[in-house]
């Protein structure tokens, strides 16, 4: 596995809204694996490979993490903050985040006080402590707008276990990415489209933007779901879904049932693991949007089981993400025009 490249995903700053340096890297890394590189107005990245062939699949999993967004400074040089994203403001007072302002990184600590020990804590009660002296310092160095994280990184876990912020989507992201490598690798000649999307923990624009332009025939979709194999966690919920037991194929009302079904073939044809999720109404993923653009695509969903879910250590396993990258570049070479998904033959 090209662990560097996993890890420069994991390990960089993707906020919501400000994605590009991110998706830069996506650049570097993928121009000499694909035929070309699109890309949009709103910062999206897709990355093609057999532009010419007239079957489109469309691989899509977002780049953007979520984090926080600087609204105020205060006289006193403390900056106060708003979500991008859905974090839980409880999980920062008394850890470290990285600003990235105007002339590179700060680092700060999110102030801890005792009226701040509750569960129901808001973002707009957490203060930012860049040691600036007043107002006139900080804004040398940061100003309103700019994103902020948490200062947590990638550490190898026991057991191919892995400890990251935002594997929500990076991890997926590397996933298509190597999918459609491995893809070319195996002599796959239908049109790949592996799109990193931007915006999905705020707005959903960018699976907008991506399924409108590419128009593809097929879209697959990769995004973390909730594993069940932790404390509080019930698979009465949605399944039953333990790390470490292959990529999650979601059984939810916008997935075609026989793109499940070629997807679970491939798997089961190539001795891959793979685990079944079922989520009625809305995903909560780039799925939701993309199943609607154009005239409607075709549309199927591979979750990344993940533990502790938009908190600053997501957990995610090695054997899971090697697993669903085989099982998409199968697919791929599997899977063309002749393909039959009308449901109703
Ligand atoms: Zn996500």
């Amino acid at each position: 596995m090209n662990k560097e490249f996993l890890y420069t995903l994991l390990d960089s700053m993707s906020v919501s809204g400000h994605e590009i340096p991110l998706q830069k890297k996506v650049i570097a890394e993928m121009t000499p694996h694909c035929d070309k590189i699109l890309t949009d107005y709103t910062g999206n990245v897709v990355c093609v490979l057999n532009p010419d062939a007239p079957f489109k699949v469309l691989l899509a999993a977002h780049i953007d993490e979520i984090g926080l967004i600087v609204t105020h400074i205060q006289p006193d040089g403390l900056l106060r903050v708003a979500k991008s994203g859905g974090i839980f403001p409880g999980t920062y007072p008394g850890h470290q985040v990285a600003v990235h302002g105007c002339a590179g990184t700060v680092y700060g600590a999110v102030v801890r006080s005792k009226d701040m020990d509750k569960a129901d804590l808001k973002v707009d009660e957490l203060y930012i402590d860049i040691g600036a002296k007043d107002a006139a310092d900080a804004r040398k160095y940061v100003q309103e707008g700019d994103p902020a994280h948490l200062n947590t990184y990638h550490q190898e876990m026991l057991n191919g276990f892995l400890s990251a912020r935002g594997v929500d989507d990076r991890g997926c992201a590397f996933i298509i990415l190597e999918a459609l490598k491995r893809a070319k690798e195996l002599g796959c000649k239908i049109g790949v489209y592996a799109a990193t999307t931007v915006g999905e923990e705020t707005t959903g624009r960018g699976s907008y933007w991506v399924g409108s332009n590419i128009r593809p025939d097929v879209a697959v979709i990769t995004d973390v779901t909730y594993a069940s194999d932790y404390p509080g966690m019930d698979p009465k919920a949605s399944g039953e879904v333990k790390l470490g037991s292959g990529g999650a194929i979601c059984n939810c009302s916008i997935a075609n049932q026989k793109l499940n079904d070629l997807l679970k073939a491939v798997a089961k044809e190539n001795g891959i693991p793979y685990q079944m999720e079922s989520y009625t109404g809305r995903t909560y993923t780039d799925a939701d949007n993309l199943h609607v653009t154009g005239t409607g695509v075709v549309t199927a969903l591979l979750s990344l089981p993940l533990r502790y879910m938009h908190c600053p250590s997501e957990v995610c396993h090695m054997d899971d993400i090697e697993n669903s990258i085989e099982l998409l570049a199968r697919f791929l070479c599997r899977i063309d025009e002749n393909t039959d998904l009308d449901p109703f033959h």
